[in-house]
């Protein structure tokens, strides 16, 4: 069975200090609490390296936010996949929707980038959704399938395995309106679809398919019993020790 994935998403929020605070107040709630889930901690890049510091005790993965394509050169401002394996990340998120609406990152941007991050042994977490006048036009699912062609298309079919998807429709990411349980197992089994058709059925199954967008602890055991759920991406109310690790618990081994 797959073992479901939470990611906390901290976003551009958090100096040293308030990150190593909330950094330690989830390791020790989580430590005191029964779930299944795997978990990984997105902070920002100067908090990387003392956050690891903080998790090293713990079973808690390091993932990045984004990274660039290239190794190392003149990139002002950028940081690489292997300088992100060297300070102990393990995925790295890449594709959110808030960078390519906001910064303007195309599919071509993200494929490289998830090309770099695999070559590095680092497990990319690709994200993909709709906008809401997408959705609106009926276009949900060739969104959905245009954005995993353009973002999978060199990838080897043995490798599928090595990177998680976040489906997050935008509309549902920081708005206080998640997708309802009917919207998403629509989009997580076209996306399962996807996967067995291009890339065979064992390594299409194995995928973990996550769902982001306005994920709270009221509505974490709803998003949590769907079949189709692999595990979740929270943003906002992973800034929150409490409510993040409430969010875990929803994956707990009696709920599903
Ligand atoms: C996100 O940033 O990926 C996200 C889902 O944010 P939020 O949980 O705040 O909607």
């Amino acid at each position: 069975m797959t073992i479901p994935l939470v990611v906390g998403n901290w976003k551009m929020n958090g100096g040293l200090a308030a990150c190593a605070d909330l950094a330690h107040a989830t390791a020790d709630l989580l430590s005191r609490q029964n779930s299944r889930a795997m978990v990984a901690l997105a902070p920002p890049f100067t908090a990387l390296g003392s956050v690891k510091n903080i998790l090293i005790a713990s079973d808690i993965k390091l993932a990045a936010q984004n990274c660039h394509w290239e190794e190392s050169g003149a990139f002002t401002g950028e940081i690489s996949a292997p300088m992100l394996r060297d300070i102990g990340c393990h995925f790295v998120i890449v594709g959110h929707s808030e960078r390519r609406h906001q910064l303007y990152e195309s599919d071509d941007m993200i494929a490289r980038k998830l090309m770099a991050a695999l070559k590095h042994d680092l497990r990319p977490i690709l994200c993909i959704g709709e906008t809401l006048s997408q959705r609106h036009r009926n276009e949900t699912l060739k969104v959905i399938g245009a954005q995993l062609d353009a973002a999978l298309k060199g990838l080897a079919k043995g490798a599928i395995d090595k990177l998680e998807i976040a489906y997050e429709p935008v509309w549902a990411i920081g708005t206080g309106q998640n997708a309802t349980a009917e919207q998403i197992d629509q989009v997580h089994n076209s996306i399962r679809e996807y996967l067995k058709n291009n890339f065979g059925s064992s390594a299409g199954e194995s995928v973990r398919v996550l769902y982001g967008g306005s994920v709270k602890p009221d509505n974490a055991s709803m998003l949590a019993r769907i079949a189709t759920v692999n595990g979740l991406l929270v943003g906002g109310a992973s800034l929150n020790a409490e409510s993040f690790v409430k969010i875990v618990a929803s994956f707990s081994p009696t709920v599903n």
